[in-house]
Order: structure tokens, then C-alpha cells, then sequence
């Protein structure tokens, strides 16, 4: 049986817009017989908020939501990433560095800039193909680890977003797998995540599109696999423009919750966004009946003042 995961993050609260992809992401999964792990990715260090995984897990439950196994925690068990890391310094896949931001901003003025996850890192440490890694410094602070990335370009076809095209050395160059806390990278974490929960099917928000041909990377060079087949959803955005955040109001579940919102309509809201005909309150099973990704708005979604208006009206 093919296996998806949801991966909350509890650094970053379930809002409108997450909680859209969450739900397209658990639809798609019991409509097609997909096994659903829910993972909690709760490796950003200094944001970890005591209780936030627990609030974000009951917050997919009171929406409706349901999995298969699961929750696991990242930061619980690092060994599975520490030895991944390992495994690329014994293959000299990567290196130590310690950078600081201020030096890669710098040097990146005159160079391209990354992307929205990630600065442009110029290779400053990177050494000789042919010089040993020294292993001795995995695990301590103020070392951060980057892959050492080949030059030329990574292809897909995204299930939702078709073929993409992205070049990762050009763009953000050796990227990280290590962070100075000695904890693992996003990028890292999610490969080896994805790999031993034996994931087929990765849902996701399109701002981590040109995040795949990174961890596509990942797999590579850690010699795992199958690759799983990547579907990714057009954001939802504020008025204008930017992607939903705390300027365009309160749109996190847990608020509209507090205020006496009912499940029922959000699960209506997300519907509409969703290509479900004109909003209505809805279960999330009405929701798992009428959903088709076929019929699912190829753009950005706009949550307007009169969106927030029909939630919060009696
Ligand atoms: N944890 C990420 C989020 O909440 C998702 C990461 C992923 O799906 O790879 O947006």
C-alpha cells in the first residue's frame, strides 16, 4: 500500500493556508488507499515551543483529519540523521563550515542570492575533492555541514505543477545538511524521514517546490530509494500578494477555533479554495466525497476580507 505522511511544523501554527494543503494531502490519501504517518517536524531549535506539537496534532483531528501511525518526533532520535551525515563525510559528500551568515550575505552581494529558504553560499570551506573529511567534528556546535553540490541542473514533473527544472549549485550552491546547533537541516531530516517511513507520495505547499531537487540530491548521494512521486499546491495568499502571515489577520485555526468557529466552516472555506463548487459548511468526509485534484485552482488562492467575514458571521 502506497504511504504518504502529513509533517507539521510547530514552529509554525496551523493556519487557513496549511491547513488547505493538510487537508488536500489526507483526502488524496483516503481516496486512493494511501497508508498516512503523521510526523511532526519539530527540529527548529530555538522557536521549539513547549505544547505546540501536541496543540498542532489536535488541531488536524478537530479539522477532521485522521492517520495511520504516527505521531513520530524528530528530535526525540537524531541518530538516524547523524549517521546519514556520517555516511556523506565517509564518501567526502560533505564538509564542514563556519561561515557566518554575515560572511555568506556578503559575499553573495556580487553573486546570486538563493531562494526564500536559503542563502547563495559561494563555497568558501569547501576543500579539495581528495582531502579526507574530518569526522571528528560532526556534533559540535558552531560547525555547520554543507554538501558538496555538482554542477548542472535537477529535472522533475511535479504531479500537480508538471516538469520543473531547477539548478541547485547555481542557486544555492553547497547547501546545508548541518546546522551550527549540530542539529539536522530541514533538507536532510525530511530525506531520511522520508526515506526509512518508506514514503511514496510527498504533498506539499509549492514554496517548498524548489526544495525537491535538493533533497532529490540527498537521495542520490546517500545511494536510497525510490524516489517519492511529489505533488505540489499553489499557496494561499493575502490580499496583497504575499503569502498568508500575522499581517493579513489572524487566520490561524487555533484563533478561529477560540472564537467559536466551527470546524464545519473552515472545512467549507478550504473546500471552495479547493475547486469544490461555492462554500458551505462541510465534515471533512463531505469534503473526501467531493474533492478532485483534477478540478483544483492551478493558482494562488486569495483569502479576502469577505473569506473572513462568511467564517466569522453567525
Ligand atoms: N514541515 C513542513 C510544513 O509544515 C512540510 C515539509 C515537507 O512536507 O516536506 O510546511
Amino acid at each position: 500500500m502506497p504511504r504518504t505522511r502529513l509533517a507539521p511544523s510547530p514552529t509554525g501554527a496551523l493556519h487557513l493556508g496549511n491547513a488547505r494543503t493538510f487537508l488536500v494531502n489526507w483526502a488524496l490519501a483516503r481516496q486512493r488507499g494511501w497508508q498516512i504517518v503523521l510526523r511532526i517536524e519539530d527540529l527548529d531549535g530555538p522557536r521549539f515551543k513547549e505544547g505546540a506539537a501536541e496543540r498542532a496534532i489536535e488541531l488536524l483531528g478537530w479539522l477532521g483529519m485522521d492517520w495511520d501511525e504516527g505521531p513520530y518526533f524528530q528530535r526525540y532520535d537524531l541518530a538516524p540523521y547523524q549517521e546519514a551525515t556520517v555516511r556523506l563525510a565517509n564518501a567526502r559528500q560533505v564538509y564542514p563550515c563556519r561561515c557566518t551568515r554575515k560572511e555568506i550575505e556578503l559575499a553573495s552581494l556580487s553573486a546570486p542570492h538563493g531562494d526564500q529558504h536559503e542563502l547563495h553560499y559561494p563555497g568558501t570551506c569547501r576543500p579539495d575533492s581528495d582531502v579526507p573529511v574530518n569526522t571528528d567534528l560532526l556534533g559540535t556546535t558552531g560547525v555547520a555541514w554543507r554538501v558538496r553540490v555538482p554542477s548542472g541542473a535537477t529535472n522533475f514533473v511535479d504531479a500537480f505543477c508538471g516538469a520543473y527544472e531547477y539548478d541547485v549549485g547555481k542557486t544555492v550552491g553547497d547547501f546545508l545538511v548541518g546546522t551550527k546547533l549540530a542539529l539536522p537541516s530541514y533538507q536532510l531530516a525530511v530525506v531520511v524521514d522520508d526515506a526509512r517511513q518508506r514514503i511514496d507520495e510527498v504533498v506539499r505547499g509549492d514554496d517548498l517546490l524548489s526544495s525537491t531537487p535538493r533533497q532529490m540530491l540527498l537521495y542520490k548521494l546517500l545511494g536510497i530509494g525510490p524516489l517519492p512521486t511529489y505533488t505540489h499546491l499553489p499557496l494561499v495568499v493575502g490580499p496583497d500578494g504575499n503569502r498568508l502571515a500575522k499581517r493579513h489577520g489572524d487566520s490561524r485555526i487555533a484563533h478561529y477555533r477560540e472564537e467559536g468557529i466551527t470546524a464545519e466552516r473552515i472545512v467549507g472555506l478550504l473546500a471552495e479554495w479547493c475547486g469544490c463548487g461555492p462554500r458551505r459548511e462541510m465534515i471533512s468526509g463531505e469534503f473526501l466525497a467531493s474533492f478532485d485534484l483534477a478540478k483544483m485552482p492551478t493558482e494562488q488562492i486569495t483569502f479576502t476580507p469577505a473569506d473572513e467575514a462568511w467564517l466569522t458571521e453567525n
